[in-house]
């Protein structure tokens, strides 16, 4: 037994399946997590001294690559100062200011400890704001483990939701609406029955936790105009487009602008870090200023803050990085389907800049029943290939492929041919 094999045994003896977050587990494609013990640029290193090119980038934050040294030194430099104050602080004003600056539709900022709390808080100044109860969210859409937003959608558009976790009492979920990515009759379909007692539209722009699925042409755009017409506020969930697709955004990249955005993952430079933000007006009524109650004891802390000020720093100060982590990608997710075409599966690549995902089935997905038509176990077999060839995947299919800045064209030519290996040399 490896390292990694005996560090799991003694794990999921002290902790639920071994991980503090259910997507680390690889029960799904039939093997066990590596335990990693230090990464740099696009590698991650295990406790046996494997080395894997790694596309999972922390699930998102690492777009600079793993231990960016401008990013580890200020983070250095504020842990000498302190770990935490609880009190107000000059770099949490610097985080806000550059938010502000970096998003134009948003004038105001809070900070908070994950994406989940990111969510939950906009969910309730949402309410707060419109005086509403009632929530509508896409399904295969996430959005944090809150106890209204686990709602799974096999329920049917038209039916209220059922909570998609045990002890969610169905209270929760009660005013959580399920509508279908991509489908705006979906989601008109529940105004026309109840708009006056619907607060907000929560999306991904971008559908990244469900594989990778772009918004058709004229979908975000529909969403604003709906929420305009009944007063309800449009949430973009841009925890994972945040700062990835562009500086701006998702928002930036279709010009769509909402009325508040939750962010998470990139922000925080690899620490734990969310926010989220919009019209002053809105914002102004999250207290103390306001009536919505939200706090965090380590929220803005001084160390998540100095990882997160100076990767977004970075981020502003280059904006080619954004055309060459673009480019790159488009060059890297074409190869991979000309590999694909010349294989027997059946197969489809979905990519948005950086953030894309193989899925093994001949329907286009759009949404999430077409993702569900993936063959989950040709990408366990797939997954399991990759793993053992030293490429990193999230183990489920319905995860993006990340790619960072410090993932090089030889480094990206070298995972294609390990692909290529699989589906055209008969390795498998
Ligand atoms: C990861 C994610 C969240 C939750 O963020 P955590 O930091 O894991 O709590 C929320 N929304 C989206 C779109 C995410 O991808």
């Amino acid at each position: 037994m490896n390292k990694s094999e005996t560090l799991f045994q003694e794990a999921v003896t002290v902790m639920p399946g071994g991980v503090n977050s259910p997507v680390r587990a690889f029960g799904s494609v039939g093997t066990t997590p590596r335990f990693i013990k230090s990464a740099k640029g696009a590698y991650l290193y295990d406790e046996d001294g494997s080395r894997y090119i790694d596309y999972v980038g922390s699930w998102g934050p690492m777009i600079l690559g793993h231990a960016k040294e401008a990013v580890i030194d200020s983070v250095v430099d504020a842990c000498k100062r302190g770990l935490s104050f609880g009190a107000a602080t000059a770099i949490e004003v610097e985080m806000a200011r550059l938010v502000c600056e970096l998003i134009p539709s948003i004038e105001m900022v809070r900070m908070v400890n994950s994406g989940t709390e990111a969510v939950m808080s906009a969910i309730r100044l949402a309410r707060g704001y419109t005086g509403r109860n009632k929530i509508i969210k896409f399904t295969g859409c996430y959005h944090g483990h809150s106890d209204g937003l686990l709602v799974k959608a096999g329920s049917g558009v038209m039916t209220a939701g059922v909570p998609d976790s045990l002890g969610v009492p169905a209270g929760c979920t009660k005013d959580t609406l399920s509508a279908e990515y991509n489908n705006l009759n979906t989601v008109t379909e529940h105004f026309q029955r109840c708009g006056e007692e619907i607060a907000a539209v929560i999306v991904e722009p971008v559908a990244a936790n469900m594989g990778v699925v772009a918004p058709k042409p004229g979908f975000l755009k529909g969403l604003r105009s709906i929420c305009e017409e009944y007063g309800a506020l449009l949430i973009f969930d841009e925890v994972i487009t945040g700062f990835r697709l562009g500086i701006d955004g998702a928002q930036g990249y279709y010009g769509v602008k909402p009325d508040l955005t939750t962010f998470g993952k990139i922000i925080g430079g690899g620490m734990p870090v969310g926010a989220y933000g919009g019209r002053r007006e809105i914002m102004e009524l999250v207290s103390p200023v306001g009536g919505v109650y939200q706090a965090g004891t380590l929220s803005g802390n001084p160390v998540a803050m100095a990882a997160g000020v100076t990767q977004l720093t970075i981020l502003k100060e280059h904006p080619e990085y954004y055309t060459e982590l673009n480019e790159k990608a488009d060059k890297f997710y074409c190869n991979m389907q000309e590999i694909l075409k010349k294989s027997g599966y059946s197969w489809q690549v979905n990519h948005v800049g950086s953030l894309g995902c193989l899925y093994f089935t001949e329907t286009e997905v759009t949404d999430y029943e077409s993702a569900k038509t993936s063959d989950t176990e040709a990408f366990a077999a797939y997954c399991k290939h990759m793993m053992a060839h030293g490429v990193y995947l999230a183990p489920s299919q319905f995860e993006a492929m990340f790619l960072s800045l410090a993932h090089t064209e030889e480094i990206l030519n070298e995972t294609l041919k390990i692909m290529e290996q699989y589906f055209l040399a008969g390795c498998r």
